[in-house]
């Protein structure tokens, strides 16, 4: 059997020691615990639940959807950005629903990218928007995103034959791994860069509700003409628990948004109606919705950051999102800092290297693990005894 080149050109799987070692742990009746998986572990409002199951009884429902969406879907989609971030957007031309935003993020490759054109791809980043690229021929360019730059991208010192050769820049803020958060300064700049250089901005947003200051994420589409040369991904799989219910949206240029429904309209068929009118049911629901699960999102992170850096880990706690992005200890790389918490701890965490190069001295942390066994893992991490420098004194 011969499988495609295509196929092959993904990235192969980084961490297979690792995974290794948790599962052998687990064969041997360990408890590992993991703060490596990023899925909400709270369940999905009752009353998005509620409409699920009304709208599953309900004859139409069990038909194909449109690829386009409910247009019931497409107005709450519509309003919901209007009073959330004042951004107007036109519910038949400017909003696609997707079946998860990662699915749109997947696809859009296919729409902007021939081969060997450049996509411009944060590092560290949410992998798909590399894989994408590659998938449809493209080639990704890493934009490093440096602590000391606050982890956003310095377009200054992008060489001049990659901007001329890029087609689509990504962008992703509250950030995923990083924590970091981006003012609407920096979404102007982007914009002038993209409009002055003739690139598209794809700007993943499935964090902009998850944030644990009085300042409130943005959207992209908020900077100054922005919806001239760019489309936001955006999902209710964060925001409402939803990851397993598959939904969520793309918005903003009416071309590109055109241009991802038709590719869409060939491969799948839309998203099932009483999924989508689980999500109208969320997007129409009261900002008070979802306070509480923000909340123990903020109470878990503090907790985390207080035992990291009481074991000697440097933490900046994030201002949104759903990780803690930690420098690990001097003289241990990401895979063997992993590897020391497994074996001492029995705790999981992701390597940052797993988001690319530039996530080389940090592992990320998830906040979306039960607190029961939060409270179990950090007591746990508390012990962590630093091999490398047996008889360093705490700075503290
Ligand atoms: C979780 C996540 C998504 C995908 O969410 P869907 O469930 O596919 O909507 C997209 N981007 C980032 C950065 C994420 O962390």
């Amino acid at each position: 059997m011969k499988l495609s080149k295509r196929l092959s050109s993904l990235p192969p799987y980084l961490f297979v020691e690792i995974n290794r070692k948790i599962a052998q742990k687990r064969a041997a009746g360990e408890e590992v615990i993991s703060f490596a998986i990023g899925d909400p572990d709270m369940p999905t409002p009752s009353p998005v639940i509620e409409s699920l199951c009304q709208a599953s009884q309900e004859t139409q429902n069990h038909r194909y959807p449109e690829t386009s969406g409910l247009p019931e879907l497409r107005q709450a989609i519509t309003r919901w950005y209007s009073e959330r971030f004042g951004v107007k957007l036109d519910s038949e031309n400017e909003v696609v629903p997707l079946i998860g935003s990662k699915e749109g993020i997947g696809h859009i490759a296919f729409c902007l990218i021939d081969a060997e054109d450049v996509a411009l791809v944060p590092d560290p980043a949410y992998p798909v928007y590399a894989i994408g690229t590659t998938l449809a021929g493209g080639k990704p360019y890493y934009m490093p995103l440096l602590e000391k730059n606050q982890f956003l991208p310095d377009f200054d010192s992008i060489p001049d034959d990659i901007v001329k050769k890029a087609r689509v820049m990504w962008l992703n803020y509250p950030n995923n791994p990083t924590g970091a958060t981006a003012g609407l300064d920096f979404f102007n700049r982007a914009v002038d860069f993209a409009i002055q250089n003739d690139i598209i901005i794809c700007h993943d947003n499935p964090y902009s509700e998850v944030y644990f200051s009085n300042n409130r994420p943005h959207s992209l589409l908020e900077a100054n003409r922005a919806k001239e040369i760019s489309i936001e991904f955006h999902s209710l799989s964060k925001t409402y628990n939803m990851t397993g219910w598959r939904i969520g949206m793309a918005v903003g240029n009416s071309e590109l948004v055109k241009a991802l429904t038709t590719l869409k309209s060939n491969l799948d068929s839309g998203i099932p109606q009483a999924i989508q009118k689980a999500a109208i049911t969320a997007l129409q629901s009261s900002p008070e919705t979802i306070k509480t699960t923000m909340e123990v999102y903020k109470k878990r992170r503090d907790l985390i950051c207080e035992v990291l850096s009481d074991i000697g880990l440097e933490v900046t706690p994030p201002e949104g999102g759903l990780y803690i992005w930690a420098k690990v200890p001097q003289g241990y790389t990401s895979v063997e800092f992993t590897s020391s918490l497994l074996d001492q701890c029995s705790v999981a965490v992701t390597p940052g290297t797993g988001y690319g190069k530039y996530g080389e001295g940090y592992v990320r942390f998830s906040l979306t693990i039960h607190d029961a066994l939060l409270i179990k893992g950090l007591s746990r991490l508390g012990s962590w005894k630093d091999d490398k420098h047996p008889f360093k004194t705490k700075l503290r």
